[in-house]
């Protein structure tokens, strides 16, 4: 995508416009909380929290413990309600400004709104995210140890699919517009924004130069998509290392941009005719999961779960749509208590070393 002429934000309006922003948008933006964590949080609209909030926003170094997918796809929902014989569905409409997620995890948003069409048109997904702007913030440096985007060409910076993008460059952003609807973002908000008569591109790129230099994690990773789309290729030998080792916590799927799995219950309330019907964050790794009504498990085996998970990422997405189901943030790595990562595994099979 060709991004149009640059403009300039000084990193002191940042909270300004967000507050502007929120009495229009729902605000999503990394806010850093009292145990050190930070989440890509809603603002919330009472005045006096708003402003608490805004204090605790941080845009740059910031690590989300997991990514922005529990904006479109929470952790838990509801989506219907019924009494009697009614049923109300309960889609959420709103508009969205997602300020300040990495380029991966916006690979991870245009990777789930193919998955959540694809087959069917999933209206939760959808009435969530079709009122969305979203805004990058490029990494200088990656965000965590275990970031591998500039193998897999998901980052440091986004090159499309991208409303905005800021680029770092000290006391200011760059900002670079991707689509109409951010040059109309900028439109409305303009007293935030500088414009310029000078041109920005060399100094952009430089940037964007030294921070894919930042990025020290190396893989293969078009080599193991390569290896994993031949149907020869069965790498059953790693599988079976890593289900040795795997406590089967679903962690690294629960933190994943790309894991869409869920289950669906129903909470009744036999004296009143009414209940509700939710669904929520399941995981492909879980014995549970694969569990017919029968009782059988086609895959019984914690190996056979572990390799369902690789394949998944690196085979069947890729062979269907051409976009791998990782995106290289390295979350799972980060949050694995034994660490197993996606990125040791394409080593292991790229490389034919043995290193988990
Ligand atoms: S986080 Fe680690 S231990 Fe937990 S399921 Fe994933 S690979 Fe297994
Ligand atoms: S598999 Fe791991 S590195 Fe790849 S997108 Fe998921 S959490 Fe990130």
């Amino acid at each position: 995508m060709k991004v149009s002429k640059v403009k300039i934000i000084e990193k002191e309006k940042i909270k300004d416009l967000l507050k502007e922003a929120s009495q229009e948008w729902d605000v999503y933006v990394p806010q850093k909380f009292s145990d050190g964590d930070v989440w890509m949080d809603q603002l919330p609209e009472d005045r006096q929290l708003l402003d608490d909030a805004l204090e605790n926003v941080m845009l740059e170094d910031a690590d989300t413990v997991i990514s922005p997918k529990d904006i479109f796809f929470p952790q838990l929902e509801t989506i219907l309600k019924f009494k009697d014989d009614k049923i109300l569905e309960t889609p959420e409409f709103s508009q969205k400004l997602i300020f300040g997620i990495r380029s991966c995890d916006l690979k991870g948003i245009l990777f789930s709104d193919d998955f959540y069409s694809r087959n069917f048109e999933d209206i939760y997904y959808k009435s969530r995210m079709q009122n969305r702007l979203i805004v990058v913030i490029g990494c200088l440096k990656p965000p965590r140890p275990a970031c591998f985007c500039t193998s897999a060409n998901t980052g440091p910076f986004a090159e499309e699919g991208f409303d905005l993008q800021l680029v770092d460059s000290g006391n200011s952003y760059f900002v670079e517009t991707g689509s109409k609807k951010g040059q109309e973002f900028i439109d409305v908000h303009k007293k935030f924004f500088i414009e310029s008569d000078e041109n920005f591109d060399m100094t952009v790129k430089e940037i964007k130069i030294k921070a894919y230099d930042s990025i020290k994690l190396k893989v293969d990773f078009q080599e193991a998509l390569n290896l994993m789309t031949q149907d020869s290729f069965i790498p059953e030998e790693n599988y079976r290392r890593i289900s040795e080792r795997c406590i089967y916590c679903g962690g690294c799927l629960y933190v994943c941009p790309t894991c869409t799995c869920f289950n669906v219950f129903d909470n009744f309330n036999d004296k009143d005719k009414e209940g509700e019907r939710l669904r929520n964050w399941d995981a492909c790794v879980f014995e549970g999961y694969t569990r017919e009504a029968s009782g059988h498990n086609p895959r019984k085996e914690k190996w056979l779960r572990t390799a369902r998970r690789y394949e998944h990422k690196l085979k069947f997405d890729y062979k269907l749509t051409g976009m791998s189901g990782c995106v290289a943030c390295g979350r799972c790595l980060s949050s694995c208590p034994v660490n197993i990562g996606m990125s040791e595994f394409i080593q292991e099979i790229t490389e034919k070393r043995k290193i988990m």
